[in-house]
């Protein structure tokens, strides 16, 4: 169980804007200046549904505004890295994420509680460590969430030594997903460029070394970019690389940048995708896009005014 929070849960903060696209909800929180440019924080509130007709709302959240990774296919790679939001701030999104749901006067409103976050949202989370696991422990602790950690994730493109200094909090619930999208350093060293440093199988072995429950699984998040990952070659190699880990990979659809520096393999590609990492025997799903309209989907965060 995490330690005790020093944030100050109740700390409400005004919206600068809000988008709707169905039930999705795209809200951003300012989050100081660069010069003259106001920042802001964004973060999506995604409807979802189980197979029960139960229902719940997941919000993807912001560690930072931009974000200095550089990853090519996406949207606040481009912005670069404007500023580490601090751990008030990224509780205060989820604070939001709340008030918006609960509010009965907005158009916005529709019934329901956050019951996963997800840090999935711009930057690098594991970049801007102290605040976001500041973040989490208020998430969890603080009576007015009470979010366990088992209902959060940390998503990362491999700061190894952020996945090191993870595990000795010995948080084995907390649920970690990596952004991986390419399977061999060739092509991730192209794509991602913090794999020139940290190379594919230092990054598995963190994942081997981290503590696990033996429900772990971690998430592996791989966009799929036409013509460039999408090869049964690529499959293979993915398959390859995730299967000494408990995983489940998620295969999504490439969300257009603006400008768009890709195509987003087609549904026949991912299917096939999908069906040749089965076979090899590991668990994977499509992830399906959700606020794509609203530049809210995964890679797509990065308000285009800043860059
Ligand atoms: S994918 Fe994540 S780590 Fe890479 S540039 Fe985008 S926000 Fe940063």
């Amino acid at each position: 169980m995490p330690g005790p929070c020093a944030v100050q849960a109740n700390n409400p903060v005004s919206v600068s804007r809000v988008t709707r696209e169905g039930q999705a909800i795209k809200f951003c929180l300012p989050a100081g200046h660069a010069g003259q440019r106001l920042l802001e924080s964004e973060s999506v509130i995604i409807p979802m549904r189980n197979f029960h007709g139960d229902q719940w709302f997941t919000l993807c959240v912001s560690s930072q505004v931009g974000c200095r990774m550089g990853c090519t296919f996406c949207q606040t790679g481009m912005l670069g890295l404007l500023a580490n939001l601090t751990a008030q701030q990224i509780v205060q999104q989820v604070q939001t994420a709340q008030e918006l749901l609960r509010s009965t006067t907005t158009e916005f409103s529709i019934p329901g509680v956050i019951r996963n976050v997800v840090f999935m949202g711009m930057g690098e989370p594991l970049d801007n460590f102290e605040a976001v696991t500041e973040a989490i422990r208020t998430l969890c602790i603080s009576r007015e969430f009470n979010i366990p950690l088992s209902h959060i994730t940390v998503s990362t493109v491999g700061r190894v030594d952020g996945i090191y200094k993870l595990a000795q909090l010995n948080w084995p619930s907390l649920r970690l997903a990596v952004s991986l999208t390419a399977a061999t350093d060739a092509l991730r060293n192209r794509l991602m460029p913090l794999n020139r440093s940290v190379p594919l199988e230092k990054l598995r072995q963190a994942l081997m070394d981290y503590p696990r429950t033996r429900r772990t699984r971690f998430l592996i998040e791989y966009v799929m970019l036409q013509g460039v990952n999408d090869s049964p070659a690529d499959a293979e190699a993915l398959a390859r690389w995730c299967q000494p880990l408990p995983v489940t990979v998620n295969l999504i659809a490439y969300n257009p940048q603006n400008p768009a520096h890709y195509t987003a393999s087609s549904t026949e590609t991912i299917f096939a995708f999908l069906k040749c990492l089965r076979a090899m025997g590991i668990l994977a799903k499509r992830r399906t896009t959700v606020g794509q309209n609203l530049m809210a989907a995964c890679g797509q965060l990065g308000n285009t005014e800043l860059s």
